[in-house]
């Protein structure tokens, strides 16, 4: 992907930090979950070159970073039972690569609406309502997206 000055933007955030508790790094991309009270199943798949669109990649990167992010919402259906998972991939606020996959629940605080909605109710205890403590989780997940590594 070109040349080092071309990976990293002035001013990006996710360019200079993880972006969130470091869950994997991998080569190309890397794993965080989101520090979200409301929502503490929140992870993002991370492209680790500063590129916006997910068009901008080769179709061989568009497929690994999906395939990241399929087994992310795998581990969180398998372990989690959560009502629906949201994929999401913006950029708008910070137009580095990126994907939320968040795990959300017909109890949680914004259900049914975006996690980016107004609240819909107060929930005090999201964490552990978690059929999986978020440790563990994050465990299995890194070891799911880690099974892609050639
Ligand atoms: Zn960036």
């Amino acid at each position: 992907m070109g040349q080092l000055d071309t990976r990293r933007a002035v001013g990006c955030e996710l360019c200079v930090q993880d972006g969130g508790t470091l869950v994997l790094r991998g080569n190309k991309l890397r794993v965080i979950r989101a520090a979200d009270a409301d929502h503490p199943a929140f992870y993002r798949v991370i492209w680790n070159d500063h590129v916006a669109e997910w068009t901008d990649l080769p179709p061989e990167d568009r497929s690994w970073i999906m395939r990241a992010v399929a087994k992310v919402e795998l581990t969180l259906r398998e372990h989690l039972k959560p009502t629906k998972v949201n994929l999401a991939s913006l950029g708008n606020v910070v137009p580095h690569l990126h994907w939320h996959v968040i795990a959300r629940f017909d109890w949680d605080a914004r259900w049914p609406a975006p996690v980016w909605a107004p609240v819909q109710r107060e929930v005090t205890n999201a964490e552990q309502r978690l059929l999986v403590p978020l440790a563990e989780l994050d465990q299995l997940v890194a070891k799911a997206v880690d099974s892609l590594a050639p």
